[in-house]
């Protein structure tokens, strides 16, 4: 871990799961400015702005003086365009990784999705040795997939160093997402639905557990100490002692 505390910035850190890791950071004792595109909180430096726009983050993080970016933006899944995906999650992510470099900015996490190894078909053991979907379910998946690739193919650029997170779903306080959809399905009536012979299995982290892996993940965030040099191996019998 580094000796000096990093300065976080925590982009959409208006949204469900970036307030969370704003909590947490701010309970810790952590300096933590917000870029996102609407304001919810009062409790930190807010920054205003789109990340797809590169000058705009470059000049927040510049402000801010971040060390550390987490990443969390994105459009929720399930929207009918599937441009907003790739306008905010891909080039909105290129241009936050160019801003970080262009300001020397030293780590960013990522948050990825599970969903970009899923093609439809069961996992079960899957880890990062999966590669991703050759055929992805739809645009958001697709698009997180791409950032990601994108942030971890960042790693050591101009001394960034980078890593992604794959949450499934994720429940818990603020969420918008997952229990406004049971809710809906519960309001209209449709709970006689089942889908599969009722032994389905689908993996769902507390939101504060997901925040947690971050703060963790960005900790550990570190440039690996340079090998030791290795010792020649003897040539002849004679090098080696008797
Ligand atoms: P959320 O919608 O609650 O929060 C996202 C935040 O990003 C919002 O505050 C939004 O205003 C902001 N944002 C969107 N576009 C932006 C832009 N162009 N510039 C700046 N800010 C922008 O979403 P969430 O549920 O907290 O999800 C957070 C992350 O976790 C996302 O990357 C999502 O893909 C991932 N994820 C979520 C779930 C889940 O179940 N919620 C599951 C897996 C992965």
């Amino acid at each position: 871990m580094s000796s000096t505390r990093d300065v976080y910035f925590v982009i959409g850190g208006s949204g469900f799961l970036g307030r969370h890791i704003v909590q947490q950071l701010l309970a810790r004792g952590d300096i933590v400015s917000v870029f996102d595109i609407v304001q919810r909180y009062h409790d930190t430096p807010f920054y205003s702005g789109d990340m797809t726009d590169e000058d705009v983050v470059a000049d927040a993080l510049r402000k801010s003086g971040t060390t550390c970016i987490i990443h969390t933006a994105s459009p929720p899944a399930g929207l009918p365009n599937p441009d907003i995906y790739y306008k905010v999650n891909v080039n909105g992510t290129k241009a936050v990784i160019a801003a970080a470099v262009a300001t020397g900015v030293r780590k960013l996490v990522f948050t990825s999705s599970a969903s970009v190894v899923f093609e439809g078909d069961d996992l079960a053991d899957a880890d990062e040795r999966l590669p991703y979907a050759e055929k992805p379910l739809d645009a958001y998946n697709d698009s997180k997939a791409k950032a990601e690739a994108a942030v971890l193919k960042a790693n050591d650029k101009n001394g960034l160093i980078t890593v992604a997170l794959r949450p499934a779903g994720i429940f818990g306080p603020g969420d918008r997402q997952v229990m406004t959809g049971l809710f809906d399905v519960y309001d209209k009536g449709q709970t006689h639905f089942q889908i599969g012979d009722n032994t389905n299995l689908f993996d769902y982290t507390y939101v504060g557990n997901v925040a947690k892996a971050h703060l963790l993940a960005a900790d550990k965030l570190t440039t690996p100490p340079p090998a030791p040099p290795i010792s020649q191996p003897p040539t002849s019998l004679s090098d080696i002692p008797p």
